[in-house]
């Protein structure tokens, strides 16, 4: 196993990497396999062998040469380096269109990441129930999100309020935030903060379909 240090220098590339691995190892498994080769990782996400090689080997000897990698044991080394061999307590805030559809979404709890409070500034949702938790007002912040153990806030409120609650959840000790407003967010510097931007995603597709096109000559 690595040491945090060395942990400390991985690129979010690799990091991006790993989630796959764990994903294609969580596959394999179902499907039976006990090992897999690192050709045959490759080949199922479209990488190269030398690369999948070169990620694994950088936590420690994890493959035999000619056996390939044992798929459970490499599977709980992923899991322990991206922590998700655990449970995290998250707190999500706004529970507008997109928090009610994460806040619904099963696929969280069953990888570990709990969602156990939900805020809001509007005083008809505030009381109400969503999938079992009662929605808090977000001016109780400060005290709930300590009490609660919570180490991951989800940020789905609208772009104009973002800042406000993503400094209001520092202030509460939240180290980690997801965001899914369309701003930029300012965060100090031991803060981690990853944004979901769908329009962005689907731009990546718009341009890649425009590319696929023929040109049309002017
Ligand atoms: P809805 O129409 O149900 O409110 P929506 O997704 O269109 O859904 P948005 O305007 O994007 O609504 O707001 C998302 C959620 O964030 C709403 O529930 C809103 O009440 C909440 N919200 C807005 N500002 C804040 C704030 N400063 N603090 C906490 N929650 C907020």
């Amino acid at each position: 196993m690595a040491t945090n240090r060395k942990l400390r220098k991985i690129s979010d590339s690799t990091i991006h990497r790993l989630s796959i691995y764990y994903r294609a190892l969580l596959a394999l498994e179902k499907e039976g396999y006990d090992t897999i080769s690192s050709k045959e990782l490759a080949k199922r996400e479209k990488l190269t062998p030398a690369q999948v090689r070169k990620d694994l080997s950088f936590f420690g000897s994890f493959g035999t040469r000619g056996l390939g990698y044992p798929v459970k044991q490499l599977m709980q080394e992923i899991a322990e380096i991206l922590g998700i061999n655990r449970a995290w307590n998250v707190a999500l805030i706004g529970v507008g269109n997109v928090g009610s559809a994460l806040v619904s979404y099963k696929e969280f709890a069953k990888q570990g990441f709990v969602i156990r409070l939900i805020f809001d500034n509007d005083q008809r949702k505030i009381g109400s129930n969503h999938k079992g938790i009662i929605v808090s007002d977000v001016a109780d912040m400060a005290s709930l999100i300590p009490e609660h153990n919570i180490s991951i806030a989800v940020i789905t409120v609208p772009g104009s309020a973002a800042q406000k609650v993503c400094d209001g959840v520092i202030e509460s000790g939240v180290r980690a935030i997801l965001n899914f407003a369309p701003v930029n967010l300012r965060v100090p510097n031991d803060v981690f903060l990853r944004n979901e931007n769908m329009a962005i995603e689907l731009e990546h597709l718009s341009f890649s379909l425009r590319n696929q096109e023929p040109m049309i000559a002017e």
